[in-house]
């Protein structure tokens, strides 16, 4: 196996709680890359010989970006009610079932390539691992293919055959639940690592909600819910009394559903992407943060409320408009990312860590927030490759 020593780091934030302080950043720092994983961590001074060494001249690196929610497999775009919603004009057009009705015609191929394009548009914005939802389909051949399609990509697929009654059974849910919770789960689950619905008025109720999640779960799928995002609602509770891995977006939170994310240690996944393009206020990042409560950042990345793969965009949102510190955000953006998806080996700069890491071009990882707009990421390593 050869090692790679990758030297000349102004700042290297490493999220090791042992370095200090809440991302441990080491300043002149160097790294030991050994297959695909991390081997050593420290000062340059200090660092060991290795068979290749790389130079980055004064730039900072992070760890690589965990996003932990987003939507890549649909076909189509929605740019017209993008630019409807912006200028207050009324949009006649189905929302999110013209994405479903355009997903279905699509042929694997189409939707392959719509992925690996956003994966690697993802990629190039420093973000190297990524959890994938299916949810455009809606049919049981759908969204088992979505599925299939998405773990070509990333092992952090997620079932989300409850994302919004399909019109065909729109005068019949408790036929559609019946079908996610039995035929289409059972398509699906093999290429899914999670199950997930969206709770919500107009999408799914707690009972439904529960149904589905434990079914899924009674399938070996972990658990996650979109909770909270239009209006307070039982989402989050539900989420917390299962015991769910992630509940996203907790836009509109009571202080029971803050102090239930806190004592359960369910992760509050927080898409501030979706309030910028959707013009709508942001989650309290701050009210939960100083409850104890464990944040992620993510881009939610789909079609409709918000086509944003950028979690620098995430960062400098969260700091600007949220009132994270710069060092919380990358945090979420990192650590808190890994710990939605309940893993271990990624979102810190450690030894035995997966070797995932962005190089920043610019001295400090302050820059992500303090230039936003600006392509900083430089170069991209996953699993010690550059890509
Ligand atoms: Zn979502």
């Amino acid at each position: 196996m050869t090692s790679l020593l990758l030297a000349g780091i102004s700042s290297l934030v490493t999220n090791d709680p042992q370095r200090g302080g809440l991302i441990g950043e080491v300043p002149d720092a160097a790294v030991v890359i050994e297959g695909s994983t991390f081997a050593w961590v420290g000062s340059r001074a200090e660092a060991p010989a290795a068979d290749d060494a790389l130079d980055l001249g004064g730039r900072a690196v992070v760890p690589g970006f965990v996003d932990s929610h987003s939507h890549l497999v649909f076909a189509g775009d929605r740019a017209e009610e993008f630019a409807a919603r912006m200028t207050g004009q009324p949009y006649s057009a189905g929302g999110i079932r013209t994405t479903v009705a355009a997903t279905r015609k699509a042929t694997d191929e189409q939707l392959a390539a719509n992925i690996a394009r956003l994966v690697a548009e993802m990629r190039r914005q420093g973000t190297t691992t990524v959890e994938i939802k299916s949810g455009y389909g809606l049919t049981t051949a759908d969204e088992a293919r979505s599925l299939a399609l998405a773990r070509e990509f990333t092992d952090e697929t997620t079932y989300l055959g409850a994302h919004v009654v399909p019109p065909e059974y729109a005068d019949d849910p408790a036929g559609y639940v019946d079908l996610v919770t039995g035929p289409m789960l059972d398509a699906s689950a093999p290429h899914a690592r999670w199950v997930d619905v969206f709770v919500e008025r107009g999408a799914f109720d707690a009972d439904q909600a529960r149904a589905i999640l434990l079914a899924g779960q009674a399938k070996g799928l972990g658990l996650r819910v979109h909770a909270n995002q239009l209006g307070t609602g039982p989402g989050v509770q539900l989420a917390c009394e299962l015991g769910a891995a992630a509940a996203d977006h907790c836009t509109h939170l009571t202080d029971a559903d803050v102090d239930a994310l806190a004592s359960s240690g369910v992760v509050a996944g927080l898409l501030p992407a979706v309030e910028f393009s959707t013009r709508s206020p942001y989650p309290d990042a701050r009210r939960l943060i100083d409850a104890g409560v464990t944040v992620a950042l993510a881009s939610d990345c789909n079609p409709g409320s918000c086509y944003s793969s950028s979690i620098p965009l995430c960062i400098a949102l969260a700091v600007r408009e949220m009132r994270m510190s710069p060092a919380e955000a990358l945090w979420s953006a990192t650590a808190g990312g890994a710990a939605s998806l309940r893993r271990n080996d990624i979102g810190r700069i450690t030894p035995g860590a997966r070797a995932d890491l962005a190089v920043l071009d610019a001295p400090s990882y302050l820059h992500l927030a303090y230039r936003p707009g600006v392509p900083l990421v430089a170069q991209s390593f996953v699993g010690g490759r550059p890509g």
